[in-house]
């Protein structure tokens, strides 16, 4: 019998969670369809069509028509975010973010004279060690926990560090941890749109990772992108896109530009100010309910200063990183589960279960669901009356 070497499931693919999910019923996934009534609200401006005979050619890496207004419209947006400065820094498209985590690990271990540990503090997000494990080469492997490495053990070891900030699954701002001439950083900033997160500062790190899928909630269309400082990396992570795919879709590239246009019109700010005002309204209404509970916390993220808003600025996550604090308590995921909540157990991030993550960036009927769920749990605490 043939076995495969590695089995994954689908929703390892997506986010980490050992078992298969059926599919369009994952209710703890992070598919931002909160965002859909701003695309409905904006039909008309984001639609696209393309003809039949429309631009059948291949659509290689480097600069084409599409590729090079799309260079540009993806600049504007960082400009009027203030999330990460883009002058001098070369643009990778990638087939989503996803594809783009590994081809910068492809770029950054390229020409080490030893293989690289490719590390993420816990608790992370889990497709750095699925990917890393599944394409497995000579030049990297997967370590675990940067938190662990010790000063002594990454003075003379070449290191690549996924950096997630703001994180996934506890929404903090995250920095490098390891330090040191063979360390380089890969950051994963899917995240770090003021739709989630304070902007503190515009990012301005060698390797910075952005995809479409949670700055437009266009998941599904597949497209991410690499700002990248170095031009060697660059040219490798071009060379990975090409030998993997031959270039990222000119449908999805289309599309990517048609939401940028609908996006960038007027001052550009419409998306964020929606968006935040969206997760903040969640936030708030989900601190409420934790807040009268001892059986369960959530998270803390402190107010920040947001260069975006100019002003200090709460919290907006896209997820509740929710903490059991009863002892007993040892498996969260089930005593929500109980509850008919579904989420992500603590373990799929390297953490113990007593933390279970809640996805916040589904559409209003399943927020509203999961609120109605929690209020109802945290008021049968007490024991039934
Ligand atoms: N990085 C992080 C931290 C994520 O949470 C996700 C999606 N859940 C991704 C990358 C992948 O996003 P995509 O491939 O859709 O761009």
């Amino acid at each position: 019998m043939v076995k495969s070497r590695q089995s994954i499931h689908r929703s390892d693919l997506a986010d980490g969670s050992a078992k298969p999910i059926p599919k369009n019923s994952d209710p703890c996934s992070g598919d931002p369809l909160f965002l859909e009534p701003f695309w409905m609200h904006h039909a008309s401006s984001s639609a696209v069509l393309i003809s039949g005979w429309h631009r059948m050619s291949y659509n290689f890496p480097g600069p084409t028509a599409i590729s090079e207004v799309l260079d540009s419209h993806i600049r504007r947006l960082h400009h009027v975010a203030k999330n990460a400065l883009t002058d001098g820094k070369y643009i990778v498209f990638g087939g989503g973010s996803t594809q783009l985590l590994n081809a910068a690990v492809y770029a950054l271990s390229a020409n080490l004279s030893s293989p690289a540990s490719v590390v993420a503090a816990v608790p992370s997000y889990p497709l750095y060690k699925t990917q890393t494990d599944f394409f497995q080469n000579k030049n990297y492997a997967f370590k675990g926990d940067a938190s662990l490495m010790s000063n002594a053990s990454y003075a003379n070891t070449n290191v690549i560090e996924f950096v997630t900030s703001p994180n996934n699954p506890d929404g903090n701002l995250k920095e490098a941890v390891c330090k040191g001439p063979c360390v380089r950083a890969i950051y994963d900033h899917a995240y770090f749109w003021p739709h989630f997160t304070a902007i503190p500062s515009p990012a301005d790190e060698d390797v910075m990772i952005f995809t479409m899928s949670k700055l437009t909630g266009h998941a599904g269309s597949r497209f991410g992108w690499a700002l990248v400082k170095d031009e060697e990396v660059y040219n490798t992570m071009i060379t990975y896109i090409t030998v993997a795919e031959m270039g990222i879709s000119r449908e999805t590239q289309l599309r990517a530009l048609q939401l940028m246009k609908a996006i960038l019109r007027g001052d550009g700010k419409e998306i964020f100010n929606y968006a935040f005002e969206k997760m903040s309204a969640r936030w708030g209404k989900l601190s409420r309910i934790f807040s009268k509970s001892k059986r369960f916390s959530i998270q803390e993220i402190p107010p920040l200063y947001c260069n975006f808003f100019d002003k200090v600025r709460g919290p907006s996550p896209g997820y509740a990183w929710v903490k059991c604090e009863r002892e007993e308590d040892v498996d969260c995921t089930r005593v929500l589960r109980e509850a008919n909540i579904i989420g992500r157990a603590g373990s799929l991030f390297s953490v113990a279960d007593l933390y279970v993550r809640l996805s916040l960036l589904k559409g209003d009927d399943d927020f509203n669901l999961l609120l109605n769920r929690l209020e109802k749990l945290v008021d049968e605490e007490g024991g039934p009356e």
